[in-house]
């Protein structure tokens, strides 16, 4: 078939979507052509108010200024530079503003280029760190039930998602699991819960039965995100930071989805005041626009492995587009966007109006919980009998038939718009998912 064969322009069969009902959708496919602001255009030339940020990813909004001239110019100056032995500019000034509004001490910046990449990344510095250290015998992952680290490997193997886990054989040995943050008791919590601190502990649990010494890493969302949004309760990753430290183990913040202002403070870090030894980013680094991922590093970590001599590669791991030139120039424009607009101020500032907004769903039909942090909020509903996840799912083909995009995930409702987003469109989201609440079987 020639390249230019028309029906490459309507044949759907050749491209076999991720994540996605591929049957489902090519019945009858949601196709968005353009972006701007807060709203996405339709093929159908309707205007679709996005209350996911896109995946959520395009924190500063769509088509940002700033942003799209950004990638233009470098694409026009410089398109690739080889990512190993050698460097360009851009890539260090990304890693010094990252390393500038990151929390202190989160020193050194590897990049990436998704946010699959960046745990693998952080699992396998990591092991290696523990190596570098003498401790060998520090192999071992800790994750935790419901926790979602991406789709490779590393990140399947510690996250806790069975759909995610099952289909794909043995995966990494020597991971273990802590229980997931969410309590029934909490339910229609505004906020952090009071209780469940103690949840944390259970790594005690997971270290007697293993050895510390055996131990290399726990990693967590701060707030995990892909499940279905469970808020840590107030003093739960104190513990898990305590523990860790006690034991020698290092702490994994997978701040794919809390990092760049979600939270209405730059990083997770920052909004619970905890920090980690290493952090998995991505998404919001380039506001969704180039794929980037980047994993920050303590000092201690990164400086365990400068040893040896000078002409020596450090550490075996890498990819072609770490701190690819237009990656890197889209992170620096999305970084200043941020900043020129003090947009996670803004998101700070805005976060108890969407409180409000969002618990005002509580009492409408089939709602059992609602939960919310920063500009991120969930609506929990009951599943029809026999059919999990149907319900929420007709929820979100509704609400794209009123103009309105929300995330779902197993039979929960998720949102996280762009940090820009007005209380009018706040209005407008909840008042649309209200009103498709109210009529859904
Ligand atoms: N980690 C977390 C916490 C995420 O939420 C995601 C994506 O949603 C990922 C990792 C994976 O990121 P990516 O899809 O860019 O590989």
């Amino acid at each position: 078939m020639s390249l230019d064969h028309p029906s490459a322009l309507n044949d759907l069969s050749a491209f076999w979507m991720p994540f996605t009902s591929n049957r489902q959708f090519k019945s009858n496919p949601r196709m968005l052509v353009a972006a701007d602001g807060m709203y996405y255009t339709t093929s159908d030339g309707r205007q679709v108010l996005d209350g996911t940020a896109g995946l959520w990813c395009c924190n500063a909004g769509h088509k940002r200024p700033r942003i799209v001239e950004a990638i233009k110019a470098q694409a026009d100056e410089m398109d690739y530079a080889p990512a190993f032995q050698m460097g360009h500019p851009k890539a260090f000034e990304l890693a010094t503003r990252l390393r500038d509004m990151a929390p202190a001490g989160m020193d050194h910046v590897f990049f990436t280029n998704s946010g699959s990449e960046s745990v693998e990344t952080a699992l396998k510095i990591a092991i290696a760190y523990q190596r570098a250290k003498g401790q060998g015998t520090r192999t071992r992952l800790i994750g935790r039930e419901r926790g979602y680290h991406g789709v490779n490997f590393g990140g399947i193997s510690v996250g806790g998602i069975v759909n995610n886990r099952r289909h794909f054989g043995a995966l990494l040995t020597g991971v273990d699991h802590m229980p997931h943050t969410h309590l029934p008791e909490n339910a229609f919590t505004k906020g952090q819960p009071e209780h469940g601190a103690w949840l944390a502990d259970d790594l005690e649990r997971i270290v007697a039965l293993h050895g510390p010494e055996t131990i290399a890493a726990v990693i967590v969302e701060p707030v995990a995100g892909s499940t279905g949004v469970l808020i840590p309760p107030k003093g739960y990753l104190e513990r898990l930071r305590e523990i860790t430290r006690k034991h020698g183990i290092l702490l994994i913040f997978d701040e794919v989805i809390t990092g760049f202002g979600r939270l209405g403070a730059p990083f997770g870090a920052d909004y619970f005041g905890v920090q980690p030894d290493l952090m998995c980013t991505a998404k919001g680094l380039t506001n969704g626009t180039i794929p980037m991922g980047a994993v920050l590093a303590s000092s201690d970590v990164h400086n365990a492995f400068m040893n040896g001599p000078e002409h020596l590669i450090e550490l075996f791991h890498g990819y072609t587009y770490s701190g690819n030139p237009i990656a890197a120039a889209t992170g620096l424009a999305t970084l200043e966007t941020y900043r020129e607009e003090g947009l996670f101020d803004r998101a700070a500032e805005i976060a108890p109006y969407w409180e409000e907004g969002l618990h005002s769903l509580r009492g409408l039909p089939h709602v059992i919980d609602i939960r919310n942090l920063g500009l991120i909020g969930a609506v929990e509903l009951e599943p029809i009998a026999g059919q999990p996840t149907a319900r929420a799912f007709q929820a979100f083909l509704d609400c794209y038939e009123k103009g309105v995009m929300i995330r779902t995930t197993g039979d929960i409702i998720a949102m996280s718009p762009p940090l820009i987003i007005e209380k009018s469109q706040i209005d407008h989201l909840f008042g649309t998912l209200a009103d498709v609440l109210k009529t859904l079987a």
